[in-house]
């Protein structure tokens, strides 16, 4: 496959990453550490493109979509 910009789709989640900006199959965008947090951690395969830590960065709260305990750092 040839493409212009830096595209990859990661062959185990079947997301694709345009530039550092992840393209989900529902339409959204966001970062790799959202790709992450929502799929890649899950898959935990040596194919998965995105299980650089060097290129994820820092994973939010907010990119993961589960109940994520609630964490009050101004208390
Ligand atoms: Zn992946």
């Amino acid at each position: 496959m040839t493409t212009s910009s830096q595209e990859q789709t990661c062959p185990v989640c079947g997301v694709t990453v345009a530039n550092d900006v992840v393209q989900f199959a529902n339409g959204s965008t966001g970062t790799r550490a959202r790709l992450y947090a929502r799929v890649c951690q899950y898959a935990k395969k040596p194919e998965c493109i995105n299980q650089d830590k060097g290129l994820i960065g820092v994973v939010l709260q907010e990119d993961g979509f589960m109940e994520a305990p609630s964490i009050n750092l101004a208390q």
